[in-house]
């Protein structure tokens, strides 16, 4: 075993001891992808993981809850997270809210990343609220995408990997550093852009759609993978003029889920109406969430849940370090330019390059 470094152990303590600062650079330095910061990032995460008594390793995994919820921009996330932060809070739980912005670089700002969005909820002790992440893993993401028009499927896996993966995985440890400081229930927000949802809901235990008071077209043209893997779908700004159509969009997805595979076999999918600006509809959400919590405890499908989550985050993250070295190997990056061209002019097959560039690679480390 390694020595663990003097200032990891100090972020350590500050973290356990409920030091916001500790937790925020704590945060910043899972996303950082300095390698002196990735070594000292496993060596915290290591130090969480191994300081939890074997005893209550398993009981204290237990006591948290891990809920996403996505949406589209202007849903209602904030107002409801900020309604429903508060809510929980007065029902003695300490509350984190993290947030995945898939635009945040494309946009040159964050549009989750706004601290004011939740003022009352960031005021509290028992709170923190992060903003989402708005360094670059992200800038591969716009500069690929110029690219992407000439090699698609290269790209798309660059994307997965480089861009939506990247800072999906320091959400993930963004979650488990909330949970060391204490916050034993951790909301992931996310906007409704194409993969983040996929790749929250494999972070959380629980997957929240929320969608506008509308049927009909609008349902249609929801995309039917993202409700296909909610859990509840809330239905907000059920209020004032909009209650009609609430109540439409109800019947609606009570039908639609009636259709789809549920997610787990142990929990039907469930709807719910609620106004976050008029505080209607929040106790009745906790409510189903604990309900939720409750079945999947029982039948095993919590513990088995979070078993899965972890050994499929082993392979998303060998295959970022993989692509992580891949990229940084100066000799392999000269090698893929002229393999490119080549593919590019139809002069070699895309699965020869690739397999040529993984040989080339894989044997550096034979010795
Ligand atoms: P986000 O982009 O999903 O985070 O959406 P916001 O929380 O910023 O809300 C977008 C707009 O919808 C704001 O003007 C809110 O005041 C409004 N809004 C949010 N929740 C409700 C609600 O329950 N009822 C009504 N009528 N308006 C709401």
């Amino acid at each position: 075993t390694r020595d663990v470094l003097p200032k990891v152990i100090n972020l350590y303590e500050g973290i356990r001891n409920g030091d916001r600062h500790s937790l925020a650079k704590a945060i910043t330095l899972v996303e950082s992808t300095r390698r002196d910061h990735k070594f000292q990032s496993e060596q915290l995460l290591s130090t969480i993981l191994n300081k939890a008594p074997v005893s209550t390793r398993s009981r204290s995994h237990h006591s948290t809850l891990r809920i996403g919820l996505s949406g589209p921009p202007g849903v209602g996330k904030s107002t409801f997270l900020e309604t429903f932060g508060m809510y929980i809070l007065s029902q003695r739980h300490r509350v984190a809210v993290l947030a995945v912005d898939p635009s945040s670089s494309r946009s040159g700002g964050s549009i989750l990343g706004d601290k004011t969005r939740m003022p009352q909820l960031s005021n509290q002790d028992n709170a923190y609220v992060r903003p989402s992440p708005s360094r670059g893993t992200l800038g591969t993401y716009s500069d690929m995408n110029k690219l992407s028009r000439l090699f698609d499927n290269i790209i798309d896996l660059f994307v997965i990997l480089y861009g939506l993966g990247g800072v999906a995985r320091n959400t993930n440890e963004a979650i488990t550093l909330c949970e060391a400081a204490g916050y034993d229930v951790c909301l992931v927000e996310t906007v409704g852009v194409g993969q983040s949802e996929t790749m929250v809901a494999e972070m959380v235990d629980m997957f929240v759609l929320m969608v506008p008071p509308a049927g009909g077209d609008e349902i249609q043209g929801l995309k039917k993978g993202i409700v296909e893997i909610s859990d509840l779908v809330i239905i907000n700004k059920s209020d004032g003029a909009f209650q009609g159509a609430a109540m439409q969009a109800m019947t609606e997805y009570t039908s639609a889920l009636k259709y789809l595979q549920p997610n787990t076999p142990a929990w039907k999918p469930r709807v719910i109406r609620v106004s976050a600006k008029n505080n209607v509809g929040i106790k009745e959400t906790w409510d189903i969430i604990q309900e939720y919590y409750k079945v999947m405890r029982e039948s095993g499908q919590f513990e088995k849940r979070r078993g899965e989550q972890r050994k499929s985050w082993m392979w998303t993250q060998i295959k970022n370090e993989l692509m992580d070295r891949l990229k940084s190997d100066s000799a392999i990056r000269t090698m893929v330019e002229e393999l490119e061209e080549k593919v590019f002019q139809g002069e070699m097959a895309s699965g020869a390059a690739a397999d040529y560039v993984v040989d080339r690679f894989t044997n550096k480390y034979r010795q």
